[in-house]
């Protein structure tokens, strides 16, 4: 942030600028050999956030040359965070793939699923114990019990689980099954959430909220660094445009964004970014010729019988074929760099 004076400012004007900044436990940095005068500043300005800088005589404006997203930002860490998950690293030139099936439907289900997870070579299985579902309607989640398969699917095939977290009152049942705990899109400004997974102790799979800036889930990263939990990972996987034809619009433009604006490891999800499993693939690769660190893909035995995301749910066939795809657009991208 820096401090711009108004050309007629006084040196009185600017040194009670300079002693109100100092005030705050700040560095101060002034520029007097130009007109204006301006005066940069060194320290955490969160001290400052709540000052009425701006008030002070003397000054014309205040300009934030820093993003209020601190933490996540790479000005403050240029190197990428590489997230390791007991062994399982993210970030840092790592590919990792999460799959599995939308939702845990019931313990044959979620095994099967995990067995073929494993077998097309993923690291961690996914699946929704808790459903955030648009219709009050529809299949809502088997909660606790669907923790408890995913623990057994971990215990059978070595797979970490991430798992999505959807109320506060549920982090620590959850943060007490998974190796990640995912936020999903619908929760993304739910800041108690956020705070809250932020003090549970594990990895954050933080998506892109439906219609989210990036500057904005770059916030709801902010939220959880903030608690002292630096494992965050961002999940693209679609905003909502005007078109229909597929569910969401995957912006992979966000993948380098994200890279350039922070020091997050990013992977996307062509799942939900499309919801045609047709789209899948296609997707995924150019996620990966993009930088992404990873994908999240909707896999199911029998996608024709999902309690939800069916049309977007590879069956085992298709997803050991991407599996395949995977592996030479990672060795491909290994070899550009
Ligand atoms: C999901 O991963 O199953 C999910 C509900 O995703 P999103 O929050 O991205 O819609
Ligand atoms: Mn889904």
């Amino acid at each position: 942030m820096v401090i711009v004076m108004q050309v007629t400012a006084t040196d009185a004007q600017i040194k009670q600028v300079v002693n109100r900044i100092h005030s705050a436990g700040l560095k101060t940095f002034v520029s007097s050999d130009q007109s204006p005068v301006i005066i940069g500043l060194i320290g955490d300005k969160r001290m400052i956030a709540t000052m009425p800088v701006e008030a002070l005589d003397g000054v014309e404006k205040v300009i934030p040359i820093t993003e209020s997203y601190k933490l996540a930002s790479r000005k403050f860490h240029p190197d990428a965070t590489v997230i390791d998950v007991d062994g399982v690293k993210i970030g840092g030139g790592n590919v990792v793939v999460m799959a599995g099936p939308c939702a845990v439907e019931s313990r044959e289900q979620l095994l099967e699923a995990a067995a073929l997870v494993k077998e097309g070579g993923a690291q961690f299985l996914r699946g929704g114990a808790y459903k955030p579902r648009t219709s009050p309607y529809s299949f809502q989640g088997l909660e606790i019990k669907g923790l408890e398969y995913l623990a057994e699917a971990r215990e059978a095939t070595g797979l970490k689980i991430v798992t999505e977290v959807t109320e506060v009152t549920a982090v620590d049942a959850v943060a007490e099954y998974a190796d990640m705990l995912q936020i999903g899109a619908r929760n993304m400004q739910n800041f108690q959430l956020l705070k809250a997974v932020g003090r549970a102790g594990k990895p954050v799979l933080l998506k892109r909220g439906i219609a989210a800036t990036i500057n904005e889930w770059l916030h709801a990263a902010e939220y959880i660094l903030n608690e002292g939990n630096y494992d965050v990972i961002m999940c693209e996987r679609g905003i909502r445009t005007f078109e229909e034809y597929t569910r969401n619009t995957l912006d992979l433009s966000a993948v380098g964004a994200i890279k350039q604006l922070s020091h997050l490891p990013i992977i996307v999800d062509p799942s939900h970014g499309t919801g045609r499993w047709k789209l899948v693939k296609s997707m995924s690769l150019a996620a990966l010729a993009a930088g992404a660190d990873g994908l999240m893909i909707e896999v199911h035995p029998n996608p024709a019988e999902a309690l939800s995301d069916g049309p977007q749910s590879l069956n085992p066939e298709n997803y050991q074929n991407l599996m395949q795809a995977v592996e030479q657009m990672t060795e491909f991208m290994a070899k550009l760099q």
